[in-house]
């Protein structure tokens, strides 16, 4: 099992490929230091996605290692992995039930109050408390009522109440108000604070503010830097 991490992550000579036997990854290096926010970008189809996907072990390397905290992650559980890591996608998943019950989703154990302390940290609580019902607001499993910037807000509360020390984020690229926009932008600055995260980064705000940019073309990261080198 892969015991509490601190959030080092390294790619030592990746190489991958799909069922397709097509290239897709082509001898990937980097060494990430906890806490540390990078930004990946790249075009369609660079790769992206795929190195995300690797991070959490949805596929397996063909050759090289990928290791966090200097553990080979092919030597460890599924679930002692994928514990330690929250990992969100663009549209995030919204179940029938509260809101209260969706931030919840992941650490039940948690108290009403700690589920609103994680939404004010994120910056969901205002647009919650304005709702009828505030937290205990029935949402349905498409997130009716909520727009895409609110339910990516609630998806920021569900991360931060989990608290996972890697954390993978794909980041919508759907038209957002700017109100919400600022309420993510400062939300998402709280929500990767102390932990190692990978954002496949659409706003510009995200890669401004991230530790280390890398820019990946056809399967190979062609630069590393932050937004001042780049
Ligand atoms: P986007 O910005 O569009 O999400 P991306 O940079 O994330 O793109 P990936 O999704 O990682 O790119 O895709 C990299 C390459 O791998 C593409 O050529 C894609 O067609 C291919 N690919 C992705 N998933 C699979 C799969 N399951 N089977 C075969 N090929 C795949």
């Amino acid at each position: 099992i892969l015991l509490p991490i601190k959030g080092k992550v390294e790619f030592d000579d990746v190489v991958f490929e799909y069922e397709t036997e097509e290239r897709i990854l082509d001898h990937i290096n980097f060494k990430v230091n906890p806490g540390d926010t990078i930004a990946l970008v790249g075009a369609t189809g660079s790769g992206k996605t795929t190195i995300v996907n690797l991070i959490s072990r949805f596929y397996d390397v063909k050759n090289g290692q990928i290791k966090i905290d200097g553990t080979d992650i092919k030597t460890v559980t599924l679930p002692s992995l994928r514990e330690q890591m929250g990992i969100m996608l663009q549209d995030p998943f919204i179940f029938s039930g509260t809101i209260m019950d969706n931030i919840r989703y992941g650490r039940l154990d948690a108290t009403d109050e700690e589920v609103i302390r994680a939404a004010k940290a994120v910056q969901a609580h205002d647009f919650i408390d304005d709702l009828e019902d505030g937290y205990f607001t029935e949402v349905n499993e498409r997130g009716t009522r909520l727009s895409s910037g609110q339910r990516q807000l609630i998806s920021f509360a569900r991360a931060l109440l989990a608290d996972p020390k890697i954390l993978i984020l794909d980041e919508a690229t759907s038209s957002i108000d700017t109100e919400t926009e600022l309420a993510l932008q400062k939300g998402l600055e709280s929500l990767l604070s102390g932990r190692t995260s990978f954002i496949i980064a659409h706003r510009l705000s995200t890669i401004k503010n991230a530790t280390k940019i890398f820019y990946i073309e056809n399967g190979r990261i062609i630069e590393k830097g932050t937004h001042n080198e780049l």
